[in-house]
């Protein structure tokens, strides 16, 4: 019976942002298939009208093992361990806590895409994150950031950065614009969007290329003012480092954010050092 209770027949209308989809297909190429979660961490439940919820509601409130959430416009549904859930995500705590029978509003994230949400279920698991491979995964783990970011795991934003900076430093890569225009979407005022946008400075800081600024980058920031701040904020800090690299160092305290959780020990930081 309450297998029917989570099929989420209404669109999560928080998750819309008119113009996001569309803005990021513009400077993107091929990355449309991102599906991002929404741009804070207010929840998504806040303007979903409460109509349809009466028909066939049955009475149980009962706490259920297992708890549903959806991802991306299809709704694709994965299976999470609800004590698991709520031990290991704030936002989920506080969500099965206050009502431990969620709306299907309440566990339907459109704008997370089903492979992020795969990878934030290997982590609630307690399955190792091998990290990024290809230009593909950094996408979905991205993805997965901004999950974190929005649930409030800071253990798991901790470790999708130092999966990402490892990738970067290893592929020498440096943040292209739609990457900068997603995180500052999707996690804005984030370490993981300083990290991107300080790797985007140093490339400009210390290449040759001309235009130092590409034409790309100058239209994305044209569109952004707030963008264009933290880009000039980035410049002005790696100019400040002596183009000092942030792909290669320690992590913490540097790329960490450790509000609830602790200081990681030095061990973990050898791993990163030296260059
Ligand atoms: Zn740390």
């Amino acid at each position: 019976m309450s297998t029917n209770l989570h099929v989420p027949a209404i669109r999560t209308g928080s998750m819309r942002k008119s113009g996001s989809s569309s803005s990021l297909r513009h400077s993107v190429e091929q990355e449309n298939e991102l599906a991002p979660v929404t741009r804070s961490r207010r929840n998504s439940d806040s303007h979903v009208p409460a109509a349809p919820r009466a028909l066939d509601r049955p009475p149980s409130q009962h706490v259920k093992d297992t708890t549903l959430l959806y991802a991306g416009r299809a709704h694709k549904a994965l299976v999470f361990d609800t004590a698991q859930l709520k031990a290991k995500v704030p936002y989920f705590k506080k969500l099965l806590t206050e009502t431990p029978d969620p709306s299907p509003e309440q566990t339907t994230f459109e704008d997370a895409d089903e492979a992020s949400l795969a990878l934030f279920h290997s982590w609630v698991g307690g399955k190792a994150l091998h990290g990024p491979t290809d230009w593909h995964s950094i996408g979905h783990y991205l993805g997965l950031y901004a999950l974190a970011w929005k649930f409030g795991c800071e253990d798991l934003e901790n470790r999708v950065v130092d999966l990402i900076r490892a990738h970067y430093a290893k592929e020498q890569m440096t943040a292209p614009p739609y990457r900068l225009e997603y995180i500052h979407t999707y996690a804005p005022h984030s370490l993981m969007e300083s990290f991107l946008f300080t790797t985007a400075a140093f490339r400009c800081m210390t290449s040759r290329e001309e235009p130092a600024i590409s034409a790309v980058m100058k239209s994305t920031m044209a569109r952004d003012s707030e963008m264009a701040a933290e880009f000039a904020d980035a410049l002005v800090r790696v100019h400040r480092a002596e183009g000092k690299d942030a792909r290669h160092g320690p992590s913490c305290p540097a790329w960490h954010v450790h509000q609830v959780t602790k200081m990681c020990a030095p061990e973990m930081e050898e791993a990163w050092a030296p260059e």
